[in-house]
C-alpha cells in the first residue's frame, strides 16, 4: 500500500473551482488531476523526495479552502494576521511559504536590479559585507 493514504487527503468537491493551484504549487509533485478534473493524490513510496513533503502548501494556496490533509482542515486555520503597520513583520513571517515550482522563463533584469537594490540594506555584521 502507498503513503498517500496516510496524508488523509481530501478535496471538498462543492468547494473545489479547479483551478490548478493546489497542483501548481504541489512540492512533492504528488498532486494531479483526475479524470473529474478534481485534484487526486498519486500514489508514492515515502514521505520527501519523491513523496510528499507534508509541507501542506495544497491547504494553504487553495483559494476556496477545499483541501484537507494530515486531518488539518482549512476552517480550523489560523486566520491570516492583519498587514497594517506594526503587524507587517508578523505577516510576513506568517505569511511566509518556500517555493519549490518554478516557470520556465527569465526574470526581467530590472527585477533583478531593484532585488539587489533592496539587498544593499541587509545587515552588514560590523561592515563585513558578508551578504
Ligand atoms: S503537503 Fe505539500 S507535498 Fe504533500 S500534497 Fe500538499 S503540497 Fe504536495
Ligand atoms: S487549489 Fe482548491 S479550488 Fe483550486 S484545484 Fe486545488 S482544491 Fe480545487
Amino acid at each position: 500500500m502507498g503513503m498517500e493514504n496516510r496524508t488523509h487527503f481530501g478535496v471538498d468537491k462543492s468547494k473545489c473551482i479547479k483551478c490548478g493551484k493546489c497542483m501548481n504549487t504541489c512540492s512533492g509533485m504528488v498532486l494531479q488531476a483526475g479524470p473529474d478534473g478534481y485534484p487526486q493524490m498519486k500514489e508514492f513510496e515515502r514521505f520527501g523526495w519523491r513523496g510528499c513533503w507534508r509541507c501542506q502548501h495544497c491547504l494553504a494556496v487553495c483559494p476556496t479552502g477545499a483541501i484537507s490533509i494530515f486531518d488539518k482542515k482549512p476552517e480550523d486555520s489560523l486566520p491570516k494576521p492583519p498587514g497594517q503597520m506594526g503587524c507587517y513583520m508578523e505577516s510576513l513571517i506568517t505569511n511566509r511559504r518556500s517555493c519549490r515550482r518554478f516557470l520556465d522563463k527569465n526574470v526581467e533584469s530590472s527585477v533583478i536590479s531593484s532585488m539587489l537594490k533592496a539587498m544593499e540594506a541587509a545587515p552588514t555584521g560590523g561592515n563585513a559585507q558578508g551578504v
